[in-house]
């Protein structure tokens, strides 16, 4: 899956311009500057994403990109910028909502958790979303290289007593870092799940 092509396919600034349901997809989501976009390029081997999240108030879009002709990559923009212009903001969260609600062939929503932060309120809000729409989704954990074992230790039990609140049952945590590689393997066996054919 992730030794072959990686193609962009779309990028989607309002809900009827989405691609036509074709293959499975997985999106992935977090706060701005969480480390999106180098991980999707680690996971794929390349500069598949350009690091453009630290643009506020940039257009809102969703990005796809087609893995091997077997799996669409959903790059989500990052959250947690308030300088986004209030109606844009409102319109964005529209766009969102039916995209999360509406896409049957969404398998998993990979939110990313910055490791040197934790969970932050946004996070949350944006589980609270997920749950209540019942949108599965699994918690990855990013920087992972940032922390030294006793804090990631406290940060992991801290982070599972969080996902353990939660109303649904979610996947187990994956800890990543794009800088040592660590949880790349892992991930990628997560998103070969639900490759088609
Ligand atoms: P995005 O805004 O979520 O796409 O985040 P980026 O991928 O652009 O990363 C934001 C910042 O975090 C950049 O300065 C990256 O170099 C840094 N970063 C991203 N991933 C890692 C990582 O695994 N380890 C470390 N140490 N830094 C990272």
């Amino acid at each position: 899956l992730f030794a072959g092509p990686c193609d962009f396919v779309a990028a989607v600034p309002t809900i009827d311009r989405l691609p036509p349901i074709t293959l499975t997809e997985v999106a992935f989501a977090g706060r701005s500057n969480v480390g999106k976009s180098s991980l999707v390029n680690a996971l794929t081997g390349r500069n598949t994403l350009a690091r453009t999240s630290n643009t506020p108030g940039r257009t809102q879009q969703l990005n796809f990109f087609l893995l091997a002709e077997k799996l669409l990559l959903v790059d989500m923009p990052g959250y947690g910028y308030a300088e986004v212009p209030k109606t844009e903001a409102a319109r964005w969260a529209n766009v969102i909502d039916l995209y999360l609600r509406g896409r049957s062939t969404l398998r998993r929503v990979c939110l990313l958790i910055d490791a040197r932060h934790g969970v932050k309120k946004n996070d949350l809000d944006s589980m609270d979303w997920l749950d209540q729409r019942a949108v599965p989704y699994q918690i990855i954990m990013t920087k992972s290289d940032k922390l030294k074992q006793k804090d990631r230790d406290d940060l992991l039990k801290a982070t599972s007593d969080v996902t353990r609140r939660r109303p649904a049952a979610h996947p187990e945590i994956i800890v990543t870092s794009a800088e040592t590689g660590e949880g790349i393997a892992t991930l990628r066996a997560v998103l070969g799940q639900f490759a088609v054919g």
